[in-house]
């Protein structure tokens, strides 16, 4: 009698385990105060943001492939019906990321390292997964640390104000919180048991756009076992920060695809190992505009500034400022001001409206960076403003000399919302760059030229050139 009781009770749990488990683990879409209008909009934000950082690649036949296989996933239930958009950028570290509400960015790193077109596939799936379960915006209400994002997104929203009492103002605060997307990862960290969600949502829409599930974990898995060897391709170490370790993700993977009904998994493109090719012979990524504005790490100030400037060295260019200007962008990445006091006002339209001070910035011609020329390019850089501001007027160009390279010096005016004095005198300088044409805004309103003006023939003097 108590040895039939024993062998049940030891074979019991044993043949528990040996079964299919109960029940299928419980993925839930995150609650978040974020409307999904809302959630778009951040992205849309963040990818304007990323897309002035990293360089796209425009290949039709990546492109294509590549949207091939993210709408696939894309019509599935999984993927909480966002409108996914995908597109590649030049950068061979492995990664990976999907903004909120849908638009997601593919590493040329990334197509590198993988083995398979479902290697790929479960990328996508995963990072879509968070997307779909709301871990961007949930991350985004829940956490206090992320209140830099709100300030970022706040002046980028249009409350960016003037400092008015010589403190550290908004602007300043900003440019503080202002790190770059791809370094900051602030939308791309998640938690383990997010990790966990989207492994297992993404298993989920691989298996119902018809990819084999179980690719998602190996793939992942594989990587993390190239760790330290001579395999170890470039850029894990971001990898890795982003995608935390969240136990045997073969094993979870596994238990969850025992409840996904029976099926052939079979779709493929049938175009990996062409793409892969063309991925292959990409030329190295060229810096953009978003990047060469940036402050320089670790660069020193010049010395031999005019007395009582500071210097800005940026990545594309070095400028000098009057040391009582603040210095700063309305979001990472965006234009750059140098602003006295009441320089920076929040315009109607919910942007930032330069009043007084010095804007540097790039402009990307419509046929693309490469197609700058100095003439037609600033010509064509004016004629987009006029589009926007029916009362600006352009003299015609003079040439000048910028950083000792050849010059572009337009006088145009304009109004600003200034209720006193509305009119506004716009010195334009335009220099070519690899990453587009150059310029600096010199703006201010007539009665305060007479003071301002040696202040910004100072400023332009001080520009330089890496080459
Ligand atoms: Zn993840």
């Amino acid at each position: 009698m108590s040895r039939t009781l024993l062998v049940i009770a030891l074979t019991f749990p044993l043949s528990l385990s040996s079964q299919r488990p109960p029940r299928q683990a419980d993925v839930r879409v995150q609650g978040t105060s974020l409307t999904r209008d809302q959630e778009m909009q951040i992205g849309k934000q963040f990818a304007s943001q990323v897309e002035r950082e990293m360089e796209v690649v425009h290949n039709p036949e990546v492109e294509q492939w590549l949207n091939l296989i993210g709408q696939k996933l894309a019509k599935t239930t999984q993927a909480n019906a966002y409108p996914y958009y995908f597109k590649l950028v030049n950068d061979d570290s492995i990664n990976a990321f999907a903004l909120p509400g849908g638009p997601m960015y593919v590493h040329t790193g990334l197509l590198k390292a993988a083995d398979s077109e479902g290697e790929v596939a479960g990328v996508l799936a995963h990072e879509m997964s968070h997307v779909a379960l709301r871990h961007g915006a949930a991350q985004i209400t829940k956490q206090q640390r992320y209140g830099a994002l709100f300030q970022v997104l706040g002046a980028a929203a249009g409350t960016l104000t003037a400092d008015q009492n010589g403190q550290c103002g908004l602007l300043c605060q900003v440019t503080q919180a202002g790190t770059s997307l791809g370094e900051n990862s602030l939308l791309m960290k998640f938690s383990r048991g997010y990790e966990r969600d989207a492994d297992l949502n993404g298993a989920r829409m691989m298996a119902a756009a018809g990819y084999d599930p179980i690719q998602l974990p190996q793939f992942f898995e594989k990587l993390v076992a190239t760790q330290g060897t001579s395999a170890e391709p470039k850029g894990l170490a971001l990898w890795m920060a982003s995608h935390p370790a969240t136990g045997s993700r073969i094993k979870y993977v596994s238990d969850d695809i025992k409840f996904y009904p029976k099926c052939d998994y079979v779709s493929a493109t049938g175009s990996f190992q062409r793409v892969k090719k063309l991925v292959a012979s990409l030329p190295p990524a060229k810096p953009q505009p978003g990047k060469l504005i940036q402050s320089k790490q670790g660069a020193s100030e010049r010395t031999n500034l005019p007395s009582g400037f500071k210097d800005y060295p940026a990545n594309g260019f070095s400028i000098g400022y009057p040391g009582a200007w603040q210095v700063g962008q309305a979001q990472p990445g965006s234009s750059l001001y140098m602003i006295p006091q009441g320089g920076v006002a929040q315009s109607q339209n919910s942007g930032t409206e330069l009043l007084s001070g010095a804007m540097i910035d790039y402009y990307v011609p419509q046929a693309g960076a490469s197609a700058v020329r100095l003439e037609t390019s600033t010509r064509e850089f004016i004629d987009s403003m006029q589009k926007g501001d029916t009362s600006l007027k352009a003299e015609k160009p003079q040439p000048a000399e910028v950083g000792g390279k050849p010059a572009l010096r337009t006088r145009l005016t304009t109004k600003t919302s200034l209720q006193q004095e509305p009119e506004q005198v716009v010195y334009l300088y335009t220099v070519t760059r690899e990453a587009g044409l150059w310029y600096l805004v010199l703006a201010t309103q007539p009665s305060k030229l007479v003071e301002l003006d040696p202040v910004f023939n100072q400023i332009v003097t001080t520009v330089q050139f890496p080459d």
